[in-house]
């Protein structure tokens, strides 16, 4: 798959990549990953220390894929509203879910805080504005769910809101509890940390067949090698769908820019994470160094081509946008982006466990949040896979059913 152009931001801020061998030999273990992206590494961090023995293949270079292009923005409201998972699952399931998307952010807060790099996870809030009327009513719904259920945030009115940022809009949501970080410095950080535990990882080792057999994944590399394992995990970002294809899952288009260093940010209150509702969206951080990334802009295409094609165009509305709300900070796109992204229909990201595949678990973590959702099924794979058994299965299970069924 193509999974996306341009001139790449997070790469650039790594020092000392990590470098891991290509597989020259036959080899087996209880829990073969298919992935060295963060879900690849977010699930290893689940499956460490449980006594397993467990191997990572990745095509390519870890963190080249997605994980590269990632924004970032770690958040635990989603691109379908919460009030809206609600009509789809009832709210005892919405609300697991996003309880869960929640303690995912502490769960990338511990994780950084035990690897052996600095991945520069910094605990920021959101603030989540209305683009229009329709979009107020709608925060309106948001808002009155999330007080109900003890999360930590507040409804501002346009005064509110123009003081602290300097642009009108009509109502925002003020989120506490959402976070920033960098994805490949993460990444890597994870790998090397579990390569001290003993996983072992391999690069430049493409998968290419597999077989069940007798309770045994045969899997078959490029490299005319195998990897005999119990377990099987793909985890290989949008490219599971190679693996194995669902009506619920989608490709479409996005974009982003990395700007130029910014002097002075003053004016961007509390430096947060910035989101609207409009359908496509527009949304905004900042990084370390002072930069602003702006994403989104979104098209329904999947061809690589015609994204691509609309690639300069979107580099330049996304200043665009980013100046009617910051009309007075000089910003030019230094780092661009045209990128395939994933989304679900049901709104939920999704875990592929079929009849014909024992052990054999896809992961689907389609959708906005995709490095919180890695998160949330890369736990529920690892307690699935220790224990046999997780309490939210269920929910992310590709047989889950909605209240009116589909
Ligand atoms: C532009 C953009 C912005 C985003 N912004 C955000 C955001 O703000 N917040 C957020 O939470 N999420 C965001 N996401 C989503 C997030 O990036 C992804 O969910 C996640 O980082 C992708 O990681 P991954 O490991 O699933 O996929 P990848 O990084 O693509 O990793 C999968 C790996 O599998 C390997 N692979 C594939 N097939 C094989 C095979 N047969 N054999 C061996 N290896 C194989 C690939 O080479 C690849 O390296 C964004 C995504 C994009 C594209």
């Amino acid at each position: 798959m193509d999974l996306q152009t341009g001139k790449f931001y997070w790469p650039e801020t790594i020092k000392n990549k990590p470098a891991f061998p290509v597989l020259k030999e036959d080899i087996e273990c209880d829990v073969l990953i298919i992935g060295g992206g963060s879900s690849g590494s977010q699930c290893v961090f689940y499956l460490m220390d449980k006594g397993l023995d467990v191997v990572v293949v990745e095509a390519n270079h870890v963190s080249s894929g997605s994980t590269a292009t990632n924004t970032a923005l770690i958040q635990y409201l989603g691109e379908k509203f919460y009030h809206e998972l609600v009509h789809t699952f009832g709210e005892e399931r919405a609300t697991r879910h996003v309880k869960l998307c929640e303690q995912a952010i502490t769960d990338l807060e511990t994780a950084s805080k035990t690897i052996p790099r600095d991945a520069q996870f910094v605990r920021r809030d959101s603030l989540y504005f209305a683009s229009d009327e329709e979009g107020a009513i709608k925060l309106e719904k948001e808002y009155e769910l999330l007080v109900k259920h003890g999360f930590n945030v507040e409804m501002w009115d346009e005064i509110n809101i123009e003081s602290h940022y300097h642009f009108k809009k009509q109502k925002a949501l003020y989120l506490s509890d959402d976070a920033e970080l960098n994805p490949v410095a993460l990444t890597y950080g994870l790998f090397e940390m579990a390569r001290e535990k003993g996983v072992r990882i391999f690069e430049q080792t493409l998968i290419n067949g597999k077989k069940y057999e007798n309770g045994i994944w045969t899997s078959y590399t490029a490299n005319g090698n195998t990897i005999k394992a119990k377990h099987l995990i793909i985890a290989a970002g949008y490219e599971t769908l190679e693996f194995k294809k669902h009506k619920n899952l989608a490709i479409e288009s996005t974009y982003a820019v990395v700007t130029n260093v910014i002097d002075d940010l003053s004016s961007w209150h509390n430096r947060t994470l910035i989101w609207e509702t409009a359908r496509p969206y527009i949304y905004l951080r900042t990084t370390p160094d002072q930069r602003v990334i702006i994403g989104g802009l979104d098209e329904t295409t999947d061809i690589a081509e015609e994204r691509d094609s609309k690639l300069h165009s979107k580099k330049e509305r996304l200043i665009v946008e980013f100046n009617k709300l910051f009309p007075h900070i000089q910003a030019r796109a230094e780092y661009f982006i045209g990128a395939a992204y994933g989304g679900t229909t049901d709104g939920l990201p999704m875990i592929g466990c079929y009849d014909d595949m024992p052990n054999c678990y896809h992961i689907y973590a389609y959708g906005d949040n995709g490095t919180v959702y890695n998160m949330v099924l890369g736990k529920v794979v690892g307690e699935m896979i220790v224990t046999g058994h997780s309490p939210n299965f269920d929910l992310y299970v590709q047989t889950r059913s909605t209240i009116n069924g589909y």
